[in-house]
């Protein structure tokens, strides 16, 4: 191996946590390295750019009102958010037993919105705007050791030192994968056991097509079945509603089959409600977040949706007060969602600036 290459901090993922730290910093007099494992940032924000058609979520979609630390910073960066498209009117499929009812739904207090051009565009234009920071992709960190006055770091194919650590990989997936010495406190190791990392179970499909025919049945696209495989689905039109799309998630549990026999399945289930013309898809992507191993770790014991999100344990350094563990699922608030990932960033960098 190489000479290690040296940095002040460190950063662990490019994804919305790590990204946004470093544009956080990006005034500091730091060198910041952030390394990468997958040959893409933005971890679980990713969009599908299919050319002429709808851009797709495979990962994070909509944000609310509420999300204000994730508001500040695309008004900060001049990205808009709209409305997800919706209607009082919804197919709902209760049963197996029962056919497939259109209702209507009651109100929404808190609608949902989307970002405009897609999420990745939050990841992208953080990315133009680091100042101080090298993003290396390709780079799976295996192992951190504390050293007297450093961190040596070590990724499959490369050697790094620096005074200040920052780890934005979701708790379990740090606790399984990367090697740490001295240990991670058991306290931590404990909490981190438990801590579900949010949708990482989860599939999401879409399927574009030339016309919203669903909304000539006046559903507006929005899906809640029982039955599935497709649990939600919802319009995904572009901003212009220009290009036309369904999207939304089949059940976890489908992981293992075939993609093909996914799609049959989703296409059977669609014709149900509207027909044929279901076929007439441009294409189909899914994304089955399971297999994502920069993402998700099987889990040892039973761990429950969100369980541990927003321990007080993630939000203390460690080693000294030179670690420091960020990452949607540490946030005090909105933990697992991209409101979270930017507060932990926000946290983190109000740290490293005060140190
Ligand atoms: C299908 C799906 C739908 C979602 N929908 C929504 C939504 O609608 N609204 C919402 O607010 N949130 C949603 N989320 C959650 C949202 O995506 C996350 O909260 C946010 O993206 C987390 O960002 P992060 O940077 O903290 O973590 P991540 O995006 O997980 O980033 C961690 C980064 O670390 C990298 N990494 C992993 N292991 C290593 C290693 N060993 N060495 C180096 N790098 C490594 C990863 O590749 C990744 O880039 C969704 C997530 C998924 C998967």
């Amino acid at each position: 191996m190489s000479k290690a290459k040296k940095y002040d901090i460190l950063i662990f993922g490019a994804g919305l946590t790590g990204l946004t730290l470093a544009y956080l910093l990006r005034d500091s007099r730091f060198k910041i390295g952030i390394l990468e494992a997958r040959d893409r940032i933005g971890g679980r924000v990713h969009t599908l750019y299919p050319a002429g058609e709808a851009a797709q979520e495979a990962g994070a979609t909509w944000l609310g009102k509420k999300h204000t630390a994730l508001l500040d910073l695309l008004t900060e960066l001049k990205l808009e958010i709209f409305p997800q498209l919706t209607s009082d009117r919804a197919v709902y499929e209760p049963f197996s037993t029962q056919p497939p009812q259109v209702v209507t739904l009651p109100p929404n207090d808190a609608p949902s919105y989307r970002i405009r051009g897609g999420s990745s565009i939050l990841i992208n234009t953080l990315f133009e705007n680091l100042e101080n920071a090298e993003v290396m992709t390709g780079q799976r960190v295996v192992s951190v050791e504390k050293r007297a006055s450093d961190f040596l770091v070590k990724t499959d194919t490369g050697s790094y030192t620096s005074r200040k650590v920052v780890s934005t990989l979701p708790p379990y997936l740090l606790l399984k994968t990367v090697g740490f010495s001295p240990a991670l406190p058991a306290n931590l190791q404990a909490s981190a056991q438990q801590t579900h990392t949010w949708m990482g179970e989860s599939i999401k499909v879409s399927l574009t097509y030339a016309e919203p025919f669903w909304r000539a049945e006046n559903t507006s696209g929005t899906i809640v079945s029982n039955v599935g495989p497709v649990s939600e689905m919802y319009d995904h039109a572009d901003f212009a509603d220009e290009n036309f799309a369904l999207k939304g998630f089949i059940n976890g549990a489908y992981f293992s089959l075939q993609k093909e026999e996914r799609l049959a399945m989703i296409l059977r289930q669609l014709e149900k409600y509207y027909g044929a013309v279901v076929r007439d898809y441009l294409t189909y992507n899914e994304t089955v977040w399971r297999k994502e191993s920069f993402t998700f770790a099987p889990y040892e014991t039973h761990v429950l949706p969100h369980e541990n999100n927003g321990h007080a344990l993630y939000r203390q350094p460690l080693y000294d007060g030179d670690f420091y563990l960020a990452g949607a699922e540490t946030a005090a608030a909105f933990p697992g969602y991209m409101d979270g990932a930017v507060r932990s960033a926000r946290h983190v960098a109000a740290q490293i600036l005060k140190s």
